[in-house]
């Protein structure tokens, strides 16, 4: 017999996108009901659950409570029957404005488009001055959902989704088990424009490691071109320990690239998207040359302009830059003319042992503590 879940009080999940930074998390469902991607570890052990409808829409009083109480400067009085986490959730939002939200987890339009719409409608009426509510969603998904529910769902208020889409290659999905193809990848993001909802689409530069990089490149620009995203982002790979691909990497059964590949990658990538009038951004830490950022076509050779840039750079300029980016010293490929930062970035190279030898490995260590 099914138990009936009581209300624990107001839940936070663990990541958003980073577009998302001041935006309201408010928490529909946990962890992801895939969970079979070989290069992600984020919810490894962790059980899938829908929250029940009721207990979102308490988690959005508490939320409306405290707002207004922040706002009635009656907060500490009344602050000891609230939850610290609701309490802070609530002041951050409320210092950044109020404009967005973000409902989490993994894969939020998995809930029936009853319950969302009643969501989406709950969080309109309590936050009226609110202008975008987003989620993450799956491919395989929203290929599922009628483009009628798609339409009801955006009538409602929910006006961007992120869709990790990592590679349209047919052999890398399959290889990464991400549970999807192109040509659902390429249903499902056209299904969202024609719903008139903003789409956000993930590219994964170093997915397909040395063996399927031009593959990765070649097929994801291909279906993004089909799709014609507001916005591509890009999220380059790291691999955490606790993940499968990083057994794969030990066993020889995948080849991960560096730093300098992963740059040939992404400018083959960036070369062959066309016709197509996406944002494009680089707004992630894992990413190199965080730079790149300009809308299609126009801004098609400056997105392109830093990855030539540090391509065409010496082999020792190319390993400096990759150690002071990776150590945070540098954040832009023309940190490299002050003297000052380089000084810095050769003192830690000294310090680390770092060589081009071994460039690679202390990048990809690094960039480990970061997911
Ligand atoms: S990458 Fe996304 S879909 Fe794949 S396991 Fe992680 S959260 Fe789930």
């Amino acid at each position: 017999m099914k138990t009936i879940e009581s209300y624990e009080g107001f839940e936070l999940g663990p990541i958003r996108p980073p577009s998302e930074a001041s935006s309201l998390m408010l928490r529909v469902t946990r962890n992801c009901p895939w969970n079979k991607c070989k290069f992600c570890g984020l919810y490894k052990g962790e059980k899938f659950s829908k929250r029940p409808v009721r207990h979102v829409l308490n988690d959005i009083d508490a939320i409306r409570k405290c707002v207004d109480e922040i706002q009635a400067d009656t907060c500490p009085a009344d602050y000891a029957g609230t939850s610290p986490m609701v309490y802070v959730t609530a002041a951050n939002w409320l210092g950044a404005g109020m404009k967005s939200i973000f409902l989490q987890d993994a894969n939020t339009l998995i809930v029936k488009p009853d319950d969302l719409v009643k969501i989406l409608n709950y969080l309109r009426r309590s936050f009226p001055s609110v202008e975008r509510i987003t989620s993450y969603a799956r491919s395989t998904t929203v290929a599922k959902i009628s483009d009628d529910d798609m339409r009801r769902l955006a009538e409602a208020g929910l006006n961007r989704i992120h869709i990790g889409m990592e590679s349209a290659a047919d052999e890398v999905l399959s290889f990464m088990k991400k549970g999807v193809d192109k040509e659902t990848h390429i249903l499902a993001g056209q299904k969202v424009k024609r719903a008139g909802i903003e789409l956000s689409e993930y590219f994964m530069p170093g997915l397909g490691g040395r063996e399927f990089s031009e593959a990765n490149a070649r097929e994801t620009a291909d279906a993004l071109n089909q799709i014609d995203p507001d916005y591509i982002r890009i999220r380059t790979l790291a691999i955490p320990e606790t993940t499968e691909l990083n057994a794969d990497c030990a066993s020889g059964e995948f080849y991960p690239m560096g730093d300098v590949e992963v740059a040939q990658e992404l400018l083959r990538f960036l070369q062959e998207l066309e016709g197509i009038g996406s944002v494009v951004r680089s707004d992630h830490i894992l990413n190199l040359l965080e730079e790149i950022d300009g809308q299609l076509p126009g801004d098609k050779a400056n997105m392109t302009a830093p990855v030539r840039r540090f391509l065409g750079m010496e082999a020792d300029e190319q390993v400096l830059y990759i150690v002071g980016k990776r150590i945070g010293v540098f954040s832009r490929l023309d940190d490299l003319q002050n003297p000052d930062l380089r000084t810095r970035v050769k003192q830690a190279m000294e310090e680390y042992g770092v060589t081009a030898e071994n460039v690679n490995a202390f990048s990809s260590a690094i960039m480990k503590r970061f997911i």
